[in-house]
């Protein structure tokens, strides 16, 4: 096992076998990961990387959890999956700790975010359907993301997806984040719901202001449409709350949950109010939803997630990171940070993320550019002190050297 920091990379990679029959719909660097744990990733040369991407948040206990790998483990050996047509323990298990800690009722597990997001805008119109005379008009921000699927990505308001894959799902208003008479004047008879996420994390960690989401849960009620928190990426203690509205102090009437919740396992959540909470029997379902495999992963990682003092400790370690951050801006005199526990981004005085990006991955360290000048932190919810000293460290190097502007 390596345990020395990264040499920068002096002999050509290897040509990656197989390339030609992957579908290109990403451009990748030219490393294949092999192994993980904790903080850390190996590619296949052995190379170490001190990982602040953790699949995309994915990963919130890092990579191969001790607790999640047992619990993966002695459930493929129980049962992979009985059907989703039959209850199964862990699932049972699994709906009652979300209902818990989200303190809606309700749950629906699906495989994805974007799927989670679906199944929300699908709860959304049922109930503008039966409780609001057919209403369907979904509000949601400018550049959200909600997923991929065809309706999430109406639903988002990605700069350059209003015109792919046309023509798009109808039913959804685009309003400014953080545009409070904006979003009162979008509200009418035909409108069903108000969908954002809290901290707007594929935009470059935008949040919205915790007054704001007050205003928002507020307006809500006051015109009768459903409020829907896309916590895919915030949710399961990312921002050092188990959901990042808590923050403000709000409940929405339905919650999307995915990303950390299945700690690096595929597994999302559509989380609803008993009152809103209006399928029949047939109206959602999916093959995967609920097995017994990915809920016994979950049922670990909030076991650990929602452990006393876990919460504590994310908050603790995001003021040191976001500290961290806030001191190299100001010596190399780069812009603002933003972002709540461990979601964090540092703008970049220019556009310049793609090639930190590439610099620090060859000094050992992962980091996302999620705009052309803003870097994305989302490191493993029990990243340690030394680790994000670490990355500092390599990051602080990195945006001194001349190659990175
Ligand atoms: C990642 C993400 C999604 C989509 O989740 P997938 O699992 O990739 O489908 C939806 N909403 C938000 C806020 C996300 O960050």
């Amino acid at each position: 096992m390596q345990t020395a920091p990264l040499p920068p990379r002096d002999v050509p990679p290897m040509p990656i076998p197989h390339l030609e029959n992957v579908m290109p719909i990403a451009v990748r660097p030219e490393v294949v990961m092999a192994r993980g744990a904790g903080s850390y990733l190996w590619d296949t040369e052995g190379r170490r990387y001190l990982d602040l991407i953790q699949g995309w948040a994915v990963n919130c206990l890092g990579h191969a959890p001790p607790r999640v790998v047992t619990a993966l483990a002695e459930q493929a050996r129980t049962l992979l999956n009985p059907s989703p047509s039959f209850h199964n323990p862990r699932h049972l298990e699994l709906a009652a700790a979300v209902a818990r800690h989200t303190g809606l009722d309700h749950v629906f597990f699906t495989s994805t975010g974007a799927e989670a997001n679906e199944g929300a805008i699908k709860l959304a119109r049922k109930w503008g359907s039966v409780a609001r005379k057919g209403a369907h008009q979904i509000v949601t921000l400018a550049n959200a993301f909600h997923g991929r699927t065809l309706a999430t990505m109406s639903a988002s308001g990605k700069p350059g997806w209003d015109r792919l894959f046309e023509p798009k799902v109808p039913g959804f208003r685009k309003v400014p984040a953080d545009d409070l008479r904006a979003l009162r004047g979008a509200i009418d008879d035909e409108t069903v719901a108000v969908m954002l996420e809290p901290i707007q994390g594929e935009a470059g960690v935008v949040p919205i202001s915790l007054e704001n989401l007050r205003a928002i849960r507020a307006l809500t009620e006051e015109r009768g449409v459903l409020f829907i928190a896309d916590e895919v990426q915030t949710g399961v203690g990312r921002t050092g709350k188990f959901l990042c509205v808590e923050h403000a102090g709000v409940r929405p009437d339905i919650v999307t949950l995915a990303k950390g919740l299945g700690g690096g396992v595929p597994i999302g959540a559509l989380v609803a109010r008993r009152e809103v909470s209006c399928f029949a029997p047939g109206d959602q379902g999916g093959t995967y939803n609920g097995n017994p495999l990915v809920c016994a992963a979950a049922l670990a990682v909030l076991e650990e997630v929602t452990a006393p003092g876990f919460l504590e400790r994310v908050r603790e370690s995001g003021a040191y990171l976001a500290d961290g951050l806030a001191a190299l801006s100001r010596r190399l005199g780069l812009g603002e940070v933003r972002g709540a526990g461990l979601l964090l981004a540092l703008d970049l005085e220019a556009p310049r993320a793609d090639k930190v990006v590439a610099l620090s991955r060859q000094r050992g360290l992962l980091v996302n550019a999620a705009r052309p000048r803003t870097l994305r932190f989302m490191p493993a919810l029990n990243v340690a002190r030394a680790e994000l000293d670490e990355a500092l460290a390599i990051l602080a190097a990195v945006l001194d050297d001349p190659a990175s502007r």
